[in-house]
């Protein structure tokens, strides 16, 4: 089975600065890869690179077989590529129902035509006990762990078939990184892949199932966690 998510010689630019060079990576079906490294290495530029937002490409990008280099990020995430980037955008007027609501997708099949898996909103409020004990709030009276809960959440609304999370744990209380590392355990459960840019090694050990890691926007080592 070819991997979910393949990248090749990936090399991205902010108008003249190059960022990233040659950068290989594969996400397999089912499969956790830590993307680690240094404040400014490079990693939410990789996961900018893939979405194509803001930057630009060379190499290649295929999720599940198809090239997605110089396409919309809207149609990327519409394949089913999710994406929770740094900056949390919550609807602030919104309650958290309706945040949640704008995410929906209906329920995705893989390529091979099975049904892949899905979510309704009660699903995510098992995983995130701590959303579903505030029904009715509005995005802007709810802190900043919990917008951050609030766009992972919404983005699995989506039902998307493997997901880009950039710093999910970043400035995220100990218990809540519990619930959100609980919550890619049981995305890897049920078969979804996660590239997840962390510097939290905890967390990224808590969950992954290989690292990689940039210096400099080049890949310096790519390995099991326990090799890292
Ligand atoms: P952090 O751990 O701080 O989130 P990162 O590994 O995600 O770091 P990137 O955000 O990918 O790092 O940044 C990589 C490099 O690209 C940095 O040197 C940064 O200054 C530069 N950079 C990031 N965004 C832009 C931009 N919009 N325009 C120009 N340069 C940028
Ligand atoms: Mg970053």
């Amino acid at each position: 089975m070819s991997p979910v998510l393949e990248i090749e010689a990936l090399s991205a630019w902010y108008g003249e600065a190059q960022i990233l060079f040659d950068v290989d990576l594969t996400l397999g079906r089912g499969e956790v890869v830590a993307l680690m490294g240094r404040n400014g290495a490079g990693k939410s530029t990789t996961l900018k690179a893939i979405m194509g937002l803001g930057v630009r490409v060379d190499g290649a990008v295929r999720f599940l077989g198809q090239s997605i280099v110089g396409a919309p990020a809207y149609r990327i995430a519409r394949a089913g590529l999710g994406y929770v980037p740094e900056d949390r955008r919550i609807f602030k007027g919104l309650t958290l129902e309706e945040n949640l609501d704008i995410g929906r997708h209906p329920p995705r099949t893989w390529p091979d035509g099975r049904p892949a898996p899905s979510w309704t909103q009660a699903d995510l409020f098992r995983l995130f006990p701590n959303l579903a004990r505030m029904p009715g709030r509005a995005g802007g009276a709810m802190s900043g762990g919990e917008q951050q809960m609030l766009t992972v959440a919404r983005t699995l609304m989506s039902n998307p078939l493997a997901l880009l999370l950039d710093e999910p744990s970043e400035g995220v209380a100990p218990l809540i990184v519990e619930e959100m590392a609980a919550t890619v355990r049981a995305l890897k459960a049920e078969g979804l892949s996660v590239l997840l840019c962390e510097q939290n090694l905890g967390f990224a050990r808590a969950v992954a199932d290989r690292a990689v890691v940039l210096e400099q926007g080049r890949v310096c080592f790519s390995g099991t966690m326990d090799a890292l």
